[in-house]
């Protein structure tokens, strides 16, 4: 076996059959200062950090290590993954679980915060540790995994709730459980006559594409529909090595796309993003959110003004294919969800016309139908369908369709009878 060329000093002598032996990345992982140190010079906040016992796991595999560049200590590659001291800095609004997810999890792992998906945590294990991670509080800990007996009582969940169309697998980074495990999973789920689809989201392609085998592809095209949503921050992360491992499974007909985290210092400009969605669309990947960052322990640094998100959002919309265009979204803290902002196009409106602005200015006046028979959802067989008993969780939405005609927060009633 030939050596790699172009690897830094510590990896001159690997081979390639290592090299490329996702098992081999994953049990040479970096960790401490003194390995890091072997091609990077580290600075004293990061030095400070490695040394620093309690802090949010490190693990980098070799591979992801290897894009690092050596000279430049603001690398995104680097800033992703190794940490500074800026981990350690309380920030008063920052939370272990900003999302309230223990709250929402009726058993160990599931998290049910939507009518008909639930978010299904299948281990706390992954291939390298992002220093932005919204679940530190308990992903990386080896002792706090998940196994055989949560997966049980988490499909058992799912088996008795059939308003779950939809089952999202995450953790830690459900591709660093083995294709037997992972493919017994997906069996038990797909023989759930309600579960519609499954989705999968990993960033193990990018930080360990050497994972996406022939085998593990032929595991997951055994599960159609099946989606795969990565997380990819930034253009330098989509090598030619994440890009073969992104081909294979598109060929297998596996749905791909990619959520971002935007984050001060790495993607926080406007042509950042618009490269890096020009390369995943490239790649038929299709960019699905753009995450302000949460305001989770550990990862205040990264947080920009939201105002960064909507300034993108504008920046992209008609100046590029839709298509490449992501959703911004706040997960709201407390876990209320994610909701959507984008700037605003609509002017004003009559009930002739609705005046609406482009992305270059324009403005414009749409004229409203005059003839327009209202929808009757009396007659629509779609509408009665929908009506069924335990599909109460209508919000806004159910006040536009008369059921409620208020939604009022505890102790509103009480607060407004002053006598
Ligand atoms: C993000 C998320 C989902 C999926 O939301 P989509 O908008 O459908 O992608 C489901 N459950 C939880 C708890 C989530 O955080």
């Amino acid at each position: 076996m030939e050596a790699r060329i172009g690897l830094p000093a510590p990896w001159q002598g690997v081979d390639s059959a290592e090299w490329s032996d996702w098992k081999w990345q994953m049990s040479n992982r970096l960790n401490t200062a003194a390995e890091f140190e072997r091609f990077i010079t580290l600075s004293p906040s990061e030095k400070n950090a490695l040394n620093t016992r309690g802090l949010f796991r490190v693990d980098i595999t070799p591979y992801f290590a290897s894009l690092i560049d050596p000279h430049d200590p603001n690398c995104p590659i680097r800033r992703q993954v190794l940490p500074t001291e800026q981990e350690l800095y309380a920030d008063s609004s920052a939370m272990d679980d900003s999302l309230n997810e223990d709250a929402h999890s009726p058993v160990k792992g599931l998290v049910h915060r939507y009518p008909d998906r639930v978010l299904m945590l299948v281990t706390t294990q992954c291939a390298s540790y992002c220093r932005f991670c919204t679940r530190s509080r308990i992903v990386g800990d080896p002792h706090e995994t998940f196994g055989k007996a949560d997966f049980s009582a988490q499909i058992d969940y799912i088996a008795r709730t059939p308003q779950v169309r939809d089952v999202l697998l995450s953790g830690g980074d459900p591709l660093v459980l083995s294709d037997r495990i992972l493919g017994d999973l997906l069996e038990r789920l797909n023989a759930i006559p309600h579960v519609e689809i499954v989705r999968i989201n990993t960033r193990v392609p990018v930080f360990l594409p050497q994972r996406v085998t022939p085998e593990l592809v032929d595991v997951l095209r055994r599960f159609q529909p099946m989606w795969l949503n990565l997380n990819i921050n930034h253009p330098k992360e989509i090598t030619p090595d994440l890009e073969a491992a992104m081909a294979r499974l598109a060929d297998a007909g596996i749905v791909l796309g990619s959520q971002s985290v935007l984050m001060a210092g790495i993607n926080d400009c406007p042509n950042i993003i618009l490269d890096l969605v020009h390369k995943l669309t490239r790649n038929r990947v299709r960019p699905y959110y753009l995450y302000q960052c949460d305001l989770v322990t550990g990862a205040g640094h990264f947080r920009t003004p939201v105002a960064k998100g909507v300034e993108i959002i504008e920046s992209l919309r008609g100046h590029t294919s839709g298509y490449t265009i992501p959703t911004f979204v706040v997960d709201m803290p407390e876990g209320g969800g994610k909701v959507p902002l984008q700037p605003n196009y609509l002017i004003s409106m009559s009930e002739d016309r609705v005046v609406l602005r482009n992305y270059e200015g324009f403005i414009s006046a749409y004229s409203q139908p005059r003839d327009y028979r209202p929808h009757d959802p009396q007659t629509c067989p779609h509408c009665q369908a929908q009506a069924r008993p335990g599909n109460h969780q209508r919000g806004v939405s159910g006040l536009l369709e008369g059921r409620e005609r208020s939604i009022r927060p505890v102790g509103w009633d009480e607060l407004h009878s002053r006598d």
